[in-house]
């Protein structure tokens, strides 16, 4: 496995094409905007090495009969999934923000899965790819979503909006178009491009699955501007999370060509559906993990507010965290549930229950708004009123702001906190708090539709049958209208 700084070394030895603001970026590892998000994900690798996180950050691989990070692994049993949402939790928890590299774990463990139902030496080629992931301890982007267009059109009427195959060789293939919220792609070291729809026939070209370096010719990649970024170039107070954050960008694919050695899928459109599930379900499983570790710096921030403000012992104030609190636990429970009720799939790996999934994650679009809403609350209008801390520092301002805005605490700390609130809440680091809480891993429609597909109703309804006293034939109205 590689340590925190080795991991550091092998993202400077790339050689990206990356626009950050207008301007093409030679050195990312350093960049003001970019080194908050490197160092949030290098915490994946350096709490790897602690003794007391290796049984969670780690785990033994079959594959290449070593221990490998877990955000390598393909889940083998319950006790692994359970093992990758305290890690997730404890991520959230240390950074405060998104650590970026689990789309790669969910889509390494859904190709795992779908490669073995396709059959045709696919597995055992995406197995070679696996074992490179693994041995060299690498970040792999999960590329699933297409921009997708006129939401009204086929993937065939506006071929751009979706990756696509455009020529294919003997041994190679060429792929065009462009993935967009791409999580910590720009600190990764691979992309693993897969389909986000199902697909239908004559769509071949669409049903691509492959894996290519994140500086290959072709692809290039531009960061995404978030909320107050600005103050990345900016002191640290002002940040409220100066240490970590995430990333987000668009991945553009102008005619990249793939050896066929990296080609997990070319044309079978009937496994698109069964990719996706796969990585949805488990990716859902993901944000029951870390979502509860941001929230719980959130609520702690929080708290610290109330204490310096003097309020802490208001039972309101009590009463406001118990809720904070209770709202994360709940989409952790959710979490924990899937992962318990999970099931052997057909390549030997387990699969969490669907239904549960969709129901952590569709938690995830709404609970996190309710915590932030009542952490919004406990800090006051202070944290969004407050003056910079170049007026802090002014010879003349500064002394009479520290007067003026003393309370039960220290001044600097109380600001410091107000900007962690704020940054969560409406700043840099709301970004995964929110907006990608709602739409990442699927938009909460996205969950209805598998929670409508997957709740059975039928069955509730022939309970409530049996209880009313009901038999078929007295069933009355128009029945079930779908
Ligand atoms: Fe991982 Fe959560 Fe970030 Fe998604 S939002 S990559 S699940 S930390
Ligand atoms: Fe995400």
């Amino acid at each position: 496995m590689k340590t925190a700084a080795e991991y550091l070394e092998s993202l400077r030895a790339r050689k990206l094409r990356l626009f950050i603001r207008g301007e093409q970026i030679d050195e990312v590892v350093d960049h003001p905007l970019v080194a908050p998000s490197i160092r949030t994900l290098a915490e994946s690798y350096r709490l790897a090495e602690l003794p007391e996180h290796r049984e969670t950050f780690t785990a033994w691989s079959p594959f290449i009969d070593a221990r490998v990070n877990r955000f390598t692994h393909i889940f083998a049993s319950e006790a692994d999934l359970h093992a990758k949402q305290r890690m997730q939790r404890t991520l959230g928890q240390v950074t405060g923000t998104c650590f970026q590299r689990c789309v790669g774990m969910d889509a390494l463990n859904a190709v795992y899965n779908v490669t073995y139902e396709m059959g045709d030496g696919l597995h055992e080629r995406f197995l070679a790819y696996l074992r490179y992931v693994q041995g060299n301890d690498l970040v792999v982007c999960g590329a699933m979503t297409d921009p997708k267009g006129d939401r009204s059109k086929p993937p065939a009427a506006q071929p751009d909006m979706y990756v696509r195959i455009v020529a294919r060789t003997e041994d190679s293939l060429v792929i065009r178009g462009c993935k967009l919220h791409q999580t910590g792609v720009v600190n990764s070291h691979e992309i693993l491009v897969m389909p986000g729809r199902n697909l239908a026939a004559g769509e071949e070209d669409f049903a691509v699955v492959c894996a290519v370096p994140v500086d290959a010719p072709g692809i290039t990649l531009v960061y995404g501007r978030s909320p107050s970024d600005d103050r990345r170039y900016g002191c640290s107070v002002d940040q409220g999370n100066p240490g970590y954050g995430g990333q987000e960008a668009v991945v553009l694919f102008e005619d990249v060509e793939v050896p066929i050695d990296r080609v997990f899928m070319d044309g079978q459109t009937e496994f698109a559906v069964p990719l996706v599930d796969y990585f949805a379900g488990h990716h859902r499983h993901s944000y029951g993990g870390c979502k509860p570790g941001n929230l719980d710096v959130l609520t702690g921030a929080a708290a610290l507010a109330t204490r310096l403000a003097g309020v802490e012992r208001a039972s309101h104030v009590r009463d406001k965290l118990v809720e904070m609190a209770h709202l994360t636990e709940t989409i952790y429970a959710c979490g924990v549930a899937c992962a318990t009720r999970c099931t052997p799939t057909p390549a030997g790996t387990v699969m969490v229950d669907p239904l549960l999934a969709n129901v952590c994650k569709h938690n995830v679009t709404r609970f996190p708004y309710e915590v932030g809403r009542l952490a919004e609350d406990l800090a006051g209008g202070l944290m969004v009123t407050l003056p910079s801390d170049e007026d802090f520092q002014h010879p003349e301002v500064g002394p009479l702001l520290a007067k003026y805005l003393q309370a039960a605490g220290d001044v600097d700390a109380r600001r410091r906190v107000l900007r962690l609130i704020e940054s969560m809440t409406l700043g840099t680091t709301s970004v995964p708090l929110r907006t990608e809480a709602m739409h990442g891993a699927g938009s909460p429609q996205a969950q209805r539709v598998r929670i409508r597909a997957q709740a059975n109703f039928e069955h509730k309804i022939g309970l409530a049958k049996i209880i009313a006293g009901l038999t078929d034939d007295e069933e009355g109205g128009d029945g079930p209208s779908d």
